[in-house]
């Protein structure tokens, strides 16, 4: 068994890390913006990194996706920028199902533009009404000769105002599908979402009797959970990786400041507490990356089969930044709380990640269903 990244999977962190500092400087106002930053899409463009998240036949980097090499950038993005990391990971999550269930015509159009982020995509799935508890939308699709007729609304959409096309989840007679629908379709209204802890590009987004047509819809009618369970299998790890490059950079601050800060005599990581605190933190971080890259792995092979090590990861990997985030601003004392700061700006950042794409009691849940069916 081996523990250390294969020569391709250390090409792709470098070049990931390399691209983090290149942007390094925009972070700070991009961080803060709910638009894209013009410059900061420039660059990532121009990096050539969403070419990991098509496949190779449509301008990808790889033959199919892989989600070490996906968690591994999101590892380097989110310490730096988490509009970085939001606009690199959002290639993926919403286009994973227009190579699994789009028609050649639709891969053809819109795979190659995701790789190159010429076009943002928008992954629609919540409602105001529906969260957690997916299956209870109400956006629906009815059959209006070769069409259909597309109602709903849907809300915190990542990229809403930005993108160039919607997958949306809707139902579908008794079923659930997915359609995508070119963000310039006649019905279609974005507003934006109310400002959160952490600015993300989203918006509220509503379909009011849009016009698709039939081929719009992935797949065969009422596969649209298999879509989101697919889409999940892969990207979900990959929020693992971003809270362990989170947590890391955290730490890294803490420790900087704790070195150099005298208290008592002594730079305050020589006071026990504190360092038991970063000894801590440095444990769960290795702890936490160790199960993310195996979640991965496991995720290259069989994305459905293994979600619940994907789930594991996520849920200790979020929960973990968020103790290290907590303890590293701690450590710091007043310093860790002066407005801007990088640990101020992690603080915040690592919030959200413990909410979506699963929230933590909900991956519980699902983590424990398997536990019984496994070992029950
Ligand atoms: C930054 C950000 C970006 C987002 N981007 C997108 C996007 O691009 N597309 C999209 O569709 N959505 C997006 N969302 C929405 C996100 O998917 C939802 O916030 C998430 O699914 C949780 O739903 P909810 O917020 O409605 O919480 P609710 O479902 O109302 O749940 C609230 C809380 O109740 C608890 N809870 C819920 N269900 C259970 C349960 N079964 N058992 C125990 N406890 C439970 C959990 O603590 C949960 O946090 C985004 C959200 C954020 C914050």
């Amino acid at each position: 068994m081996r523990f250390e990244l294969e020569e391709n999977h250390l090409a792709v962190q470098q070049h990931a890390r390399e691209f983090a500092e290149s942007i390094a400087h925009l972070a700070p106002e991009a961080d803060e913006m709910s638009d894209v930053h013009p410059e900061l899409l420039e660059k990532l463009r121009d990096s050539g990194l969403c070419r990991l998240m098509v496949a190779g036949a449509y301008g990808g980097i790889d033959e199919k996706l892989d989600p070490l090499s996906i968690c591994l950038v999101r590892e380097a993005l989110m310490p730096c920028s988490c509009q970085a990391d939001s606009l690199f990971a959002m290639q993926g999550i919403g286009s994973y199902a227009i190579g699994l269930g789009g028609s050649e015509e639709q891969r053809e159009f819109w795979l190659p533009k995701i790789a190159s982020a010429e076009c943002l995509p928008a992954f629609a799935l919540t409602e105001p009404d529906s969260g957690s508890d997916l299956k209870s939308i109400s956006s629906e699709i009815i059959p209006d000769g070769d069409n259909f007729i597309l109602s709903g609304e849907k809300s915190f959409i990542s990229n809403a105002g930005a993108a160039s096309y919607f997958i949306v989840f809707v139902r579908d007679g008794s079923g659930y599908s997915m359609v995508v629908v070119p963000a310039d379709a006649e019905g279609i209204r974005v507003t934006p979402t109310p400002e959160i802890i952490a600015p993300h590009i989203m918006g509220e987004v509503s379909f009011d009797g849009v016009r698709v047509a039939r081929e719009a819809r992935l797949g065969d009618g009422g596969d649209g959970l298999n879509f989101v369970l697919a889409t999940l299998g892969v990207f979900r790890v990959s929020v693992a990786g971003a809270a362990v490059g989170l947590a890391q950079a955290a730490l890294e601050e803490a420790v900087r400041h704790t070195s150099t800060r005298i208290q008592f005599g002594k730079p305050l990581n020589r006071l026990g507490p504190v360092a038991e605190r970063l000894a801590d933190c440095w444990t769960e971080i290795e702890m936490a990356r160790l199960i993310t890259y195996r979640a991965a792995y496991l995720a290259s092979n069989d994305p459905i089969a293994s979600v619940h090590y994907s789930s594991m990861a996520k849920l200790g990997a979020s929960e973990m930044a968020g103790r290290v985030v907590d303890r590293c601003v701690q450590v710091m004392g007043r310093f860790g709380l002066v407005r801007g700061s990088k640990i101020e700006r992690l603080y915040r950042q690592a919030r959200p990640m413990r909410i979506y794409e699963g929230a933590s009691e909900v991956l519980r849940h699902s983590i424990a269903r398997k536990l019984s069916e496994e070992f029950g």
